[in-house]
């Protein structure tokens, strides 16, 4: 692998910086509140623990959600206003860590960078700060997962939706909230098809080959029951 942890590290933590200056965050406690309340409960549960995790809530109507390798997460105003209850919450956040916890970012990054940027380019961007990074933000913030920043989609592989998915239901459950509503969740998502929502329907695509997956999951680990 190209990006060793350390890079990761270094890159997620640029790219966290760059988005606290380029999007606007929200003033409104209730939000944030709500966040770090289901964000604490799905770290714990996720035993990712070992990261210094941080949410934040954009003021944006955008309907998206990232979590980078460092455990910085961000929720925009738009996702969370569709989102009827904490299950739902949980349900994106689970699957977002679950993306953390199975290392996908740090394949994609490497796959990414490697073809994008060159290992040279790479090794410049890590480490430096201002206009080196700038040059390179967008494809780095690509390859973290941060379409709605950087203007640039880049979705998981399917491999991988469905390992987060099965990683956040187990989260969900395991901080005590409802799997059956990561369901309900997804199915919402697939059926409200809209300009606010195409972002994040396209990184996620809820067909109906990986909701009866994740039915299955629930069923098979006892969770509906
Ligand atoms: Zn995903």
């Amino acid at each position: 692998m190209l990006v060793s942890d350390g890079q990761l590290a270094q890159l997620s933590e640029q790219a966290w910086q760059d988005s606290l200056q380029r999007e606007r965050v929200l003033r409104d406690p209730s939000y944030q509140r709500r966040l770090q309340r289901v964000g604490d409960r799905i770290v714990r549960a996720s035993g990712q623990s070992q990261l210094n995790w941080e949410f934040v809530v954009f003021d944006s109507d955008t309907v998206n959600a990232w979590v980078l390798p460092n455990g910085k997460v961000g929720f925009y105003k738009g996702i969370l206003d569709i989102m009827e209850t904490d299950d739902h919450v949980a349900t994106v956040m689970g699957h977002e860590v679950g993306h953390i916890a199975g290392r996908h970012s740090a394949e994609r990054a490497s796959q990414q960078l490697a073809a994008q940027m060159g290992i040279g380019l790479l090794a410049s961007a890590i480490g430096s700060s201002g206009t080196e990074y700038a040059q390179y933000s967008q494809d780095i913030g690509a390859a973290l997962g941060m379409g709605v920043t950087y203007g640039v989609i880049l979705p998981y592989s399917r491999e991988h939706e469905y390992e987060a998915d099965r990683l956040g239901v187990d989260y969900m459950v395991g901080a005590g909230y409802d799997a059956r509503q990561a369901v309900d969740f997804w199915v919402g998502m697939s059926s409200a098809n809209n300009h606010r929502t195409a972002e994040f329907a396209s990184t996620h695509p809820s067909d109906e080959n990986r909701i009866a997956a994740m039915r299955a999951h629930i069923r098979d680990r006892g969770y509906a029951a």
